[in-house]
């Protein structure tokens, strides 16, 4: 097993430098762009999930392609970061939040290898084709969660270790009747990536847990949802951001057997 983790994350994370090598990984979903590097003490697989000049929107971004990229790879960990909206005011703009449960109201994205098009060779070499029903119950790797909630306390960082991502299919932004709904239900976050990402890594046998960053409030909690301020928030948060990833990083393991993802 390679002894690299996969990170996922947006353009503005990681812009790739000259130690970094650029490799393009063809998958029977189409390609895939990965940077191989170094951050913390580790090797990584870094995918800037809307590509590196942000030119993918959340709903055209290909899922498939580059969680089955990673896997190629021999990644069996993946550790992403996900900007977010906060529908519970408890929780401001400018929070890191740990989530550990999902609600998904994606329509028209691809979310499974198994659709029956397609023979899944999996790193181990095993062949996976057909119907699979893979169990939610953990969704996001609580070995990696609690690595992560462990560097953000000895960072002295604000981080709330759980919460229920609701993931919108974008690109356009919520509206406040929805917010409601979505609060009612339980949610937590509104975002438009983790949760695909979420469900192909376990499908593929995969750890993974996203890192959400607060940008806003939601709709119908602040008068206009501005892109601007969300990138100021975001970018204001991004050394911060850096540091707690690389410290996670230093901490966590290639596999686990704390958890059965
Ligand atoms: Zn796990």
């Amino acid at each position: 097993m390679a002894q690299i983790i996969g990170i996922i994350g947006g353009s503005g994370f990681y812009k790739p430098d000259n130690d970094s090598q650029k490799k393009t990984i063809n998958t029977p979903f189409g390609d895939a762009t990965v940077h191989l590097t170094q951050l913390g003490n580790k090797d990584v697989a870094f995918i800037t999930r809307h590509g590196v000049k942000h030119s993918i929107p959340p709903h055209l971004v290909n899922y498939r392609a580059n969680i089955y990229a990673l896997h190629h790879l021999g990644v069996s960990r993946i550790i992403s970061t996900s900007a977010v909206g906060s529908i519970i005011k408890e929780i401001p703009p400018g929070s890191f939040v740990i989530p550990d449960q999902f609600i998904d109201f994606t329509i028209g994205r691809p979310k499974t290898f198994f659709d029956g098009k397609f023979d899944i060779t999996l790193h181990s070499g095993e062949k996976r084709s057909g119907v699979i029903h893979i169990d939610l119950t953990n969704p996001y790797c609580p070995d990696i969660g609690n690595v992560i909630a462990t560097a953000g306390k000895e960072l002295k960082m604000d981080i709330h270790e759980k919460g229920v991502y609701v993931c919108t299919e974008g690109p356009r932004f919520e509206t406040p009747a929805e917010i409601n709904s979505f609060r009612i239900l339980g949610g937590t976050l509104v975002g438009m990536t983790s949760v695909s990402e979420c469900i192909l890594a376990r499908e593929l046998g995969m750890c993974y847990s996203t890192i959400s960053i607060v940008t806003n409030l939601a709709a119908g909690m602040q008068d206009k949802i501005s892109v601007s301020d969300f990138l100021k928030t975001f970018d204001g948060k991004i050394v911060e951001l850096r540091k707690l990833v690389e410290k996670v990083l230093e901490q966590v393991t290639f596999v686990s057997d704390k958890c059965d993802c």
